[in-house]
């Protein structure tokens, strides 16, 4: 399988704030470390393609957060279609906003102009920043006495000025610190989530033009994970909703190729995609993108009354037009065949929507000892969980995008994923 990894996905480092006490992040660089070394030691069954994206620096500037398709970098696009435009804003920006004013560049503190902007550069400078941007409270429900949400007092909810306030309207727990790295490695992860998108939509037959980087299956060594993170808020580790910017790019792609090949002649329907999330954790970024939307159809198995604790019940089905194309299988404490016969009925969903695409949210923190999830996968597992889905006819040759999300016990990330890919890619 090709794997794509950009090594800007290992800068974003952080704390969060679990059992009350702060401790370096789970979600660490170690995890991206370890799945590089193990499919390095793969090849030739798996192959590792490094992608440098040049988005990254250029975006801290908030006008290339426009729509550009003729730039000739679509992230932007795509990024802007899947967040609040203030959101991204916020997140390019908060933590050299919040840097400057701690060590006051302006000049009020005891410090002088040129030695502030000396400390600013140094803690810039540095390989990891001591500085993690936390929220400082959270947004505040607005009901009234007799309990009724009320439009009056809602319409007054806005980002707050001030910059030590603001996080907490963009973010809804401890564990989605912002760092001096962590929007050029949120990019760079987006970023790859694109590039495997444009990879796997089939290409139109243009005489002369070799269809060799054209793939049936890609994985993204995605870091940070993006399933949590909705329009506007980040969470569970996530910044950027790498299934949603992902499915932007396919449909973009997809109408591309359509129209190229001539087949159409206007803009094309949504290609049916369904998006499988596999990780411990239920996806609630993800599910409350297209929870209105039929040509996406939604299928989690995740941890009962787990992580995010407000999302991922059987109720939750989607609404309007999209009404019946979200299914949560939330499971407690799970055997391996337990999770097989959860994932039988997610197959079943699948055959019956024919997706053209497969977009999967992999997590190994299904893993047995897994320190955020409590489920029994064991490593070979991983093999016939992606077998069941990818023996089946229907399936078997539908192209598929699959994401890293979770999965924090590094020491076994490695063996896991190539369990997951022999199964995945039907190898013996
Ligand atoms: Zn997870």
């Amino acid at each position: 399988m090709l794997v794509l990894h950009d090594p800007a996905t290992l800068k974003h480092q952080i704390v969060e704030l679990l059992d009350c006490k702060p401790i370096p992040a789970y979600e660490s660089p170690t995890r991206i470390e370890v799945l590089v070394a193990a499919i390095q030691a793969s090849v030739p069954q798996h192959s590792l393609r490094t992608i440098v994206s040049s988005f990254t620096s250029a975006s801290l500037n908030s006008s290339s957060l426009a729509p550009a398709p003729s730039s000739g970098d679509l992230l932007g696009r795509f990024l802007s279609e899947t967040h609040d435009k203030d959101y991204l804003r916020h997140l390019s920006h908060i933590f050299d906003d919040i840097i400057r004013a701690q060590i006051d560049v302006d000049g009020s503190s005891e410090l002088s102009a040129a030695e502030a902007e000396a400390e600013y550069e140094r803690i810039k400078a540095t390989e990891f920043s001591e500085f993690v941007v936390l929220p400082e409270t959270f947004r505040p429900p607005m009901r009234t006495r007799n309990g009724l949400n009320t439009g009056a007092l809602e319409q007054n909810v806005r980002a707050p000025k001030d910059i030590f306030g603001r996080h907490g309207f963009y973010t809804y727990d401890m564990a989605t610190g912002v760092g001096k790295d962590t929007w050029a490695a949120a990019c760079a992860s987006a970023h790859l989530a694109v590039v495997g998108a444009e990879l796997i939509v089939p290409k139109a037959k243009v005489p002369g033009v070799s269809r060799e980087d054209s793939h049936k299956n890609v994985f993204a060594m995605c870091r940070p994970p993006g399933h949590h993170c909705t329009t506007d808020m980040a969470g569970g580790y996530c910044y950027l909703n790498n299934a949603v910017v992902a499915i932007q790019a396919l449909r973009y792609h997809h109408a591309a190729q359509r129209l190229q090949q001539q087949e159409i002649d206007e803009q094309p329907a949504h290609p049916r995609i369904t998006v499988l999330d596999l990780d411990f954790h239920h996806g609630n970024g993800t599910q409350a993108a297209f929870y209105e939307d039929p040509t996406v159809l939604y299928i989690s198995i995740h941890g009962e009354g787990e992580y995010p604790y407000y999302t991922g019940y059987p109720e939750e089905t989607g609404t309007g037009l999209g009404a019946g194309f979200n299914i949560n299988l939330p499971l407690a404490m799970a055997t391996a065949d337990e999770y097989l016969d959860k994932l039988q009925v997610a197959v079943d969903h699948m055959k019956a929507y024919k997706p053209e695409y497969i977009v999967v949210s992999l997590g190994f923190d299904t893993f047995r000892g897994d320190p955020l999830g409590n489920f029994m996968i064991d490593t070979p597992d991983y093999e016939r969980i992606a077998r069941k889905v990818r023996e089946e006819e229907l399936l078997s040759g539908t192209p598929s995008l699959i994401l890293l999300e979770g999965g924090y016990m590094v020491e076994k990330l490695g063996v896991n994923l190539l369990s997951f890919l022999k199964g995945w890619e039907g190898l013996a």
